[in-house]
Protein backbone atom coordinates (compact mmCIF):
# COMPACT_ATOMS: atom_id res chain seq x y z
CA UNK A 1 0.00 0.00 0.00
CA UNK A 2 1.47 3.61 -0.50
CA UNK A 3 2.74 5.25 2.22
CA UNK A 4 2.12 8.57 3.44
CA UNK A 5 4.27 10.74 5.46
CA UNK A 6 3.30 12.05 8.57
CA UNK A 7 5.43 14.67 10.83
CA UNK A 8 5.62 14.02 14.51
CA UNK A 9 4.97 17.16 16.50
CA UNK A 10 6.24 15.98 20.02
CA UNK A 11 8.01 17.37 23.29
CA UNK A 12 10.20 15.30 24.37
CA UNK A 13 8.91 12.53 22.80
CA UNK A 14 4.96 13.14 24.33
CA UNK A 15 3.04 13.54 20.98
CA UNK A 16 1.05 16.38 20.72
CA UNK A 17 -2.81 15.63 20.04
CA UNK A 18 -2.84 17.29 16.14
CA UNK A 19 -0.33 14.61 15.33
CA UNK A 20 -2.76 11.71 16.51
CA UNK A 21 -5.21 13.38 14.48
CA UNK A 22 -2.93 13.27 11.47
CA UNK A 23 -2.62 9.71 11.84
CA UNK A 24 -6.60 9.81 11.39
CA UNK A 25 -6.38 11.34 8.22
CA UNK A 26 -3.34 10.00 6.73
CA UNK A 27 -5.09 6.17 7.39
CA UNK A 28 -7.36 7.51 4.47
CA UNK A 29 -4.78 8.02 1.65
CA UNK A 30 -2.55 4.80 2.64
CA UNK A 31 0.11 3.77 5.54
CA UNK A 32 1.33 6.48 7.82
CA UNK A 33 4.95 6.37 8.17
CA UNK A 34 5.51 9.05 11.24
CA UNK A 35 8.48 10.86 11.04
CA UNK A 36 10.16 12.29 14.44
CA UNK A 37 12.89 14.25 15.14
CA UNK A 38 14.71 16.11 18.28
CA UNK A 39 15.49 15.28 21.61
CA UNK A 40 12.74 11.87 22.85
CA UNK A 41 11.99 10.89 19.04
CA UNK A 42 12.21 7.66 19.83
CA UNK A 43 10.01 7.73 22.56
CA UNK A 44 7.46 8.44 19.96
CA UNK A 45 6.78 5.10 18.79
CA UNK A 46 4.63 3.50 21.28
CA UNK A 47 2.02 6.12 21.21
CA UNK A 48 2.34 6.60 17.07
CA UNK A 49 2.12 2.75 16.50
CA UNK A 50 -1.15 2.71 18.72
CA UNK A 51 -2.79 5.18 16.24
CA UNK A 52 -2.32 3.63 13.20
CA UNK A 53 1.41 4.61 12.35
CA UNK A 54 2.97 1.25 10.33
CA UNK A 55 6.55 3.00 10.71
CA UNK A 56 8.14 5.81 12.81
CA UNK A 57 11.42 7.12 11.53
CA UNK A 58 13.52 8.35 14.43
CA UNK A 59 16.52 10.79 14.21
CA UNK A 60 17.55 12.37 17.89
CA UNK A 61 20.59 15.17 17.95
CA UNK A 62 21.55 18.47 18.90
CA UNK A 63 21.49 19.97 16.04
CA UNK A 64 17.74 20.27 16.11
CA UNK A 65 17.42 22.23 19.47
CA UNK A 66 20.99 24.44 18.74
CA UNK A 67 19.43 25.20 14.84
CA UNK A 68 15.50 27.13 13.95
CA UNK A 69 13.77 25.29 11.30
CA UNK A 70 16.71 23.59 8.40
CA UNK A 71 17.67 19.98 10.70
CA UNK A 72 13.92 19.68 10.82
CA UNK A 73 13.94 20.02 6.87
CA UNK A 74 17.08 17.77 6.58
CA UNK A 75 15.46 15.17 8.22
CA UNK A 76 11.85 15.25 6.42
CA UNK A 77 13.10 15.47 2.79
CA UNK A 78 15.29 11.96 3.98
CA UNK A 79 12.47 10.48 5.02
CA UNK A 80 10.68 11.47 2.03
CA UNK A 81 13.98 9.90 -0.40
CA UNK A 82 14.17 7.20 1.97
CA UNK A 83 9.84 6.23 1.53
CA UNK A 84 8.56 8.13 -1.66
CA UNK A 85 5.40 8.71 -0.47
CA UNK A 86 1.96 10.04 -2.02
CA UNK A 87 1.62 12.34 0.79
CA UNK A 88 3.36 14.56 3.30
CA UNK A 89 1.31 15.41 6.17
CA UNK A 90 2.02 18.04 8.81
CA UNK A 91 -0.39 19.96 11.48
CA UNK A 92 -0.76 23.45 10.76
CA UNK A 93 1.83 25.66 13.19
CA UNK A 94 4.20 28.88 12.25
CA UNK A 95 7.15 26.45 12.41
CA UNK A 96 5.60 23.10 10.74
CA UNK A 97 4.29 25.33 7.90
CA UNK A 98 7.79 26.74 7.22
CA UNK A 99 9.10 23.52 7.34
CA UNK A 100 6.05 22.05 4.77
CA UNK A 101 7.17 25.19 2.45
CA UNK A 102 10.70 24.38 2.14
CA UNK A 103 10.26 20.65 1.53
CA UNK A 104 7.89 21.88 -1.05
CA UNK A 105 10.54 24.19 -3.01
CA UNK A 106 13.05 21.05 -2.09
CA UNK A 107 11.00 18.46 -4.00
CA UNK A 108 9.17 20.47 -6.58
CA UNK A 109 5.89 19.88 -4.93
CA UNK A 110 2.90 21.88 -4.07
CA UNK A 111 1.64 23.02 -1.05
CA UNK A 112 -1.87 23.35 0.59
CA UNK A 113 -1.89 24.89 4.25
CA UNK A 114 -4.15 24.94 7.17
CA UNK A 115 -6.52 22.28 5.77
CA UNK A 116 -9.82 21.35 7.64
CA UNK A 117 -10.00 17.95 5.86
CA UNK A 118 -7.96 15.40 3.51
CA UNK A 119 -9.68 12.95 1.54
CA UNK A 120 -8.42 10.44 -1.11
CA UNK A 121 -9.14 11.44 -4.59
CA UNK A 122 -8.94 9.66 -8.11
CA UNK A 123 -5.43 11.90 -8.93
CA UNK A 124 -4.08 12.18 -5.02
CA UNK A 125 -4.88 13.88 -1.89
CA UNK A 126 -7.72 16.72 -1.91
CA UNK A 127 -7.58 18.61 0.63
CA UNK A 128 -10.53 20.58 2.16
CA UNK A 129 -9.88 24.55 3.42
CA UNK A 130 -11.55 27.52 4.65
CA UNK A 131 -11.09 30.60 2.93
CA UNK A 132 -11.66 34.83 2.99
CA UNK A 133 -12.87 34.17 7.12
CA UNK A 134 -14.70 30.96 6.23
CA UNK A 135 -16.84 32.67 3.68
CA UNK A 136 -15.48 29.55 1.00
CA UNK A 137 -14.94 26.44 1.40
CA UNK A 138 -12.81 25.64 -1.28
CA UNK A 139 -11.16 21.76 -2.33
CA UNK A 140 -7.83 21.47 -3.54
CA UNK A 141 -5.27 19.33 -5.05
CA UNK A 142 -1.74 19.54 -5.65
CA UNK A 143 -1.04 18.64 -9.52
CA UNK A 144 2.98 18.93 -9.29
CA UNK A 145 5.35 16.35 -7.20
CA UNK A 146 4.23 15.00 -3.83
CA UNK A 147 0.97 17.04 -1.78
CA UNK A 148 2.34 18.80 1.10
CA UNK A 149 -0.61 19.42 3.34
CA UNK A 150 -0.23 21.28 6.40
CA UNK A 151 -3.73 20.37 8.94
CA UNK A 152 -5.56 22.82 11.51
CA UNK A 153 -6.05 21.23 14.80
CA UNK A 154 -9.31 19.75 15.48
CA UNK A 155 -9.90 18.64 12.09
CA UNK A 156 -10.02 15.01 12.84
CA UNK A 157 -10.90 12.97 15.48
CA UNK A 158 -8.35 10.66 17.40
CA UNK A 159 -8.88 7.11 16.98
CA UNK A 160 -6.57 4.52 18.07
CA UNK A 161 -5.70 1.93 15.80
CA UNK A 162 -2.87 -0.85 16.48
CA UNK A 163 -0.74 -0.79 13.44
CA UNK A 164 3.36 -2.16 13.74
CA UNK A 165 4.91 0.90 14.44
CA UNK A 166 8.29 -0.38 13.91
CA UNK A 167 10.63 1.86 14.92
CA UNK A 168 14.11 2.83 12.39
CA UNK A 169 16.73 4.91 12.65
CA UNK A 170 16.77 7.86 10.13
CA UNK A 171 19.50 8.54 8.97
CA UNK A 172 20.19 12.47 7.88
CA UNK A 173 22.90 13.72 5.57
CA UNK A 174 22.55 18.04 7.06
CA UNK A 175 22.16 20.15 4.13
CA UNK A 176 25.34 22.55 5.09
CA UNK A 177 22.80 24.84 5.52
CA UNK A 178 21.22 23.87 8.92
CA UNK A 179 23.64 25.74 11.03
CA UNK A 180 22.51 29.31 9.18
CA UNK A 181 20.17 30.65 12.23
CA UNK A 182 21.20 29.41 15.77
CA UNK A 183 18.92 29.40 18.62
CA UNK A 184 20.39 31.91 21.57
CA UNK A 185 18.19 31.99 24.56
CA UNK A 186 14.62 29.52 25.50
CA UNK A 187 12.53 30.94 28.07
CA UNK A 188 9.78 28.62 28.80
CA UNK A 189 6.30 29.72 28.34
CA UNK A 190 4.39 30.09 32.36
CA UNK A 191 2.13 26.86 32.01
CA UNK A 192 -1.37 27.99 32.91
CA UNK A 193 -2.23 24.72 33.23
CA UNK A 194 -4.86 25.55 30.52
CA UNK A 195 -4.59 23.33 27.02
CA UNK A 196 -2.55 25.39 24.33
CA UNK A 197 -5.47 27.56 22.74
CA UNK A 198 -4.49 26.21 18.85
CA UNK A 199 -5.57 22.51 20.27
CA UNK A 200 -8.26 23.27 22.71
CA UNK A 201 -10.88 21.20 21.84
CA UNK A 202 -13.14 23.69 23.57
CA UNK A 203 -12.12 27.54 23.65
CA UNK A 204 -13.66 30.28 25.65
CA UNK A 205 -12.51 33.99 24.76
CA UNK A 206 -13.83 37.32 26.42
CA UNK A 207 -13.96 40.22 24.40
CA UNK A 208 -14.19 44.13 25.29
CA UNK A 209 -17.66 43.29 26.95
CA UNK A 210 -15.47 42.08 29.51
CA UNK A 211 -14.86 45.41 30.65
CA UNK A 212 -11.43 44.66 32.15
CA UNK A 213 -8.57 42.95 33.19
CA UNK A 214 -10.25 42.43 36.64
CA UNK A 215 -13.23 40.29 35.18
CA UNK A 216 -10.98 38.13 33.20
CA UNK A 217 -11.15 35.38 36.07
CA UNK A 218 -14.79 34.79 35.21
CA UNK A 219 -13.79 34.01 31.80
CA UNK A 220 -11.38 31.72 33.09
CA UNK A 221 -13.71 30.05 35.62
CA UNK A 222 -15.80 29.33 32.91
CA UNK A 223 -12.88 27.86 31.03
CA UNK A 224 -11.63 25.86 33.82
CA UNK A 225 -15.02 24.71 34.24
CA UNK A 226 -15.19 23.11 30.60
CA UNK A 227 -11.65 22.06 30.98
CA UNK A 228 -10.99 24.75 28.20
CA UNK A 229 -8.39 27.28 26.78
CA UNK A 230 -8.91 31.07 27.26
CA UNK A 231 -8.89 33.31 24.22
CA UNK A 232 -9.36 37.08 23.67
CA UNK A 233 -10.57 39.38 21.05
CA UNK A 234 -7.95 41.92 19.83
CA UNK A 235 -9.99 44.86 21.42
CA UNK A 236 -9.25 43.31 25.00
CA UNK A 237 -5.35 42.11 24.23
CA UNK A 238 -4.83 45.59 22.94
CA UNK A 239 -6.82 47.29 25.79
CA UNK A 240 -3.88 44.80 28.12
CA UNK A 241 -6.74 42.87 29.33
CA UNK A 242 -5.03 39.28 28.49
CA UNK A 243 -1.81 38.54 26.92
CA UNK A 244 -1.14 39.10 23.19
CA UNK A 245 -0.65 35.38 22.83
CA UNK A 246 -4.26 34.41 23.44
CA UNK A 247 -5.52 36.72 20.95
CA UNK A 248 -7.64 34.64 17.90
CA UNK A 249 -8.28 36.03 14.90
CA UNK A 250 -6.81 37.68 11.76
CA UNK A 251 -3.67 39.28 13.19
CA UNK A 252 -3.67 36.46 16.40
CA UNK A 253 -4.12 32.88 16.70
CA UNK A 254 -6.38 30.43 14.45
CA UNK A 255 -8.81 28.13 16.15
CA UNK A 256 -11.19 25.50 15.18
CA UNK A 257 -12.15 23.44 18.72
CA UNK A 258 -15.44 21.39 18.70
CA UNK A 259 -17.02 24.21 21.29
CA UNK A 260 -15.97 27.77 21.00
CA UNK A 261 -17.78 30.17 23.20
CA UNK A 262 -17.71 33.99 22.68
CA UNK A 263 -18.14 36.32 25.33
CA UNK A 264 -19.08 40.34 24.99
CA UNK A 265 -17.08 40.02 21.38
CA UNK A 266 -19.17 41.51 18.22
CA UNK A 267 -17.90 39.47 15.80
CA UNK A 268 -15.77 41.28 13.47
CA UNK A 269 -14.43 39.94 10.05
CA UNK A 270 -11.17 40.43 11.68
CA UNK A 271 -12.44 37.54 14.67
CA UNK A 272 -14.52 35.85 13.03
CA UNK A 273 -11.64 34.86 10.60
CA UNK A 274 -9.72 33.26 13.55
CA UNK A 275 -12.51 31.51 14.95
CA UNK A 276 -15.27 30.69 12.45
CA UNK A 277 -14.40 27.06 11.32
CA UNK A 278 -15.08 25.98 14.94
CA UNK A 279 -17.46 22.94 15.17
CA UNK A 280 -20.39 24.30 17.40
CA UNK A 281 -20.19 28.82 18.07
CA UNK A 282 -21.70 29.71 21.18
CA UNK A 283 -21.72 33.71 21.70
CA UNK A 284 -22.93 35.54 24.68
CA UNK A 285 -23.89 39.57 24.46
CA UNK A 286 -26.28 41.71 25.89
CA UNK A 287 -26.37 43.47 21.94
CA UNK A 288 -29.29 41.17 19.90
CA UNK A 289 -28.15 42.59 17.26
CA UNK A 290 -24.46 42.08 17.39
CA UNK A 291 -22.95 40.35 14.26
CA UNK A 292 -21.57 37.61 16.10
CA UNK A 293 -25.63 36.26 16.50
CA UNK A 294 -24.71 35.62 12.07
CA UNK A 295 -22.85 32.76 12.90
CA UNK A 296 -23.97 31.33 16.10
CA UNK A 297 -25.17 27.71 16.81
CA UNK A 298 -26.54 29.02 20.00
CA UNK A 299 -26.76 32.58 20.99
CA UNK A 300 -27.42 33.90 24.48
CA UNK A 301 -28.69 37.52 24.58
CA UNK A 302 -27.34 38.70 28.09
CA UNK A 303 -25.30 40.56 30.10
CA UNK A 304 -22.48 38.14 30.77
CA UNK A 305 -22.32 39.21 34.57
CA UNK A 306 -24.97 37.52 34.88
CA UNK A 307 -24.93 34.57 32.33
CA UNK A 308 -21.34 32.86 32.61
CA UNK A 309 -21.36 32.73 36.49
CA UNK A 310 -24.92 30.80 36.29
CA UNK A 311 -23.39 28.99 33.55
CA UNK A 312 -20.39 28.21 35.24
CA UNK A 313 -22.12 26.68 38.39
CA UNK A 314 -24.38 24.96 36.09
CA UNK A 315 -21.63 22.98 34.64
CA UNK A 316 -20.03 22.49 37.94
CA UNK A 317 -22.77 21.00 39.50
CA UNK A 318 -23.52 18.96 36.84
CA UNK A 319 -19.80 17.23 36.74
CA UNK A 320 -20.89 16.69 40.52
P1 LIG B 1 -16.40 45.24 20.37
O1 LIG B 1 -16.51 45.22 18.88
O2 LIG B 1 -16.37 46.56 21.04
O3 LIG B 1 -17.58 44.37 20.92
C1 LIG B 1 -17.86 44.22 22.29
C2 LIG B 1 -19.16 43.46 22.39
O4 LIG B 1 -19.40 43.18 23.74
C3 LIG B 1 -20.37 44.24 21.86
O5 LIG B 1 -21.03 43.43 20.88
C4 LIG B 1 -21.23 44.45 23.09
O6 LIG B 1 -22.61 44.35 22.81
C5 LIG B 1 -20.79 43.31 23.96
N1 LIG B 1 -20.96 43.57 25.40
C6 LIG B 1 -20.60 44.70 26.10
N2 LIG B 1 -20.86 44.54 27.39
C7 LIG B 1 -21.41 43.30 27.53
C8 LIG B 1 -21.90 42.56 28.64
N3 LIG B 1 -21.84 43.04 29.88
N4 LIG B 1 -22.41 41.33 28.42
C9 LIG B 1 -22.47 40.81 27.17
N5 LIG B 1 -22.02 41.46 26.08
C10 LIG B 1 -21.48 42.70 26.27
N6 LIG B 1 -9.89 41.55 16.24
C11 LIG B 1 -9.74 40.33 16.79
O7 LIG B 1 -10.49 39.94 17.68
N7 LIG B 1 -8.73 39.52 16.37
C12 LIG B 1 -7.86 39.86 15.39
O8 LIG B 1 -6.95 39.10 15.06
C13 LIG B 1 -8.01 41.15 14.80
N8 LIG B 1 -7.20 41.55 13.79
C14 LIG B 1 -7.42 42.77 13.20
C15 LIG B 1 -6.64 43.14 12.10
C16 LIG B 1 -6.85 44.36 11.50
C17 LIG B 1 -5.99 44.73 10.32
C18 LIG B 1 -7.86 45.20 11.96
C19 LIG B 1 -8.11 46.52 11.28
C20 LIG B 1 -8.64 44.86 13.03
C21 LIG B 1 -8.43 43.63 13.68
N9 LIG B 1 -9.20 43.24 14.77
C22 LIG B 1 -9.05 41.98 15.28
C23 LIG B 1 -10.14 44.17 15.43
C24 LIG B 1 -11.58 43.97 15.06
O9 LIG B 1 -11.88 44.76 13.91
C25 LIG B 1 -12.50 44.42 16.20
O10 LIG B 1 -12.20 45.75 16.52
C26 LIG B 1 -12.36 43.58 17.46
O11 LIG B 1 -12.49 42.21 17.14
C27 LIG B 1 -13.47 43.96 18.43
O12 LIG B 1 -13.32 43.26 19.61
P2 LIG B 1 -14.59 42.99 20.54
O13 LIG B 1 -15.59 42.21 19.77
O14 LIG B 1 -14.08 42.43 21.80
O15 LIG B 1 -15.10 44.46 20.86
Amino acid sequence: MAEVLVYVDHVDGAVRKPTLELLTLARRLGDPVAVAVGAGARKTAGVLAGHGAVRVLAVEGPEFAEYLVVPKVDALRAAFDAVSPVAVLLPSSAETKEIAARLAVRTGSGIITDAVDVEAGESGPVATQSAFAASFTTRSRVVRGVAVITVKPNSAPVEPAEAAGALEDLHVDFSGTENAARVVSRTPRESTGRPELTEAAIVVSGGRGVNGAENFPLIEALADSLGAAVGASRAAVDAGWYPHSSQVGQTGKSVSPQLYIASGISGAIQHRAGMQTSKTIVAINKDAEAPIFDLVDYGVVGDLFDVIPQLTEEINTRKG
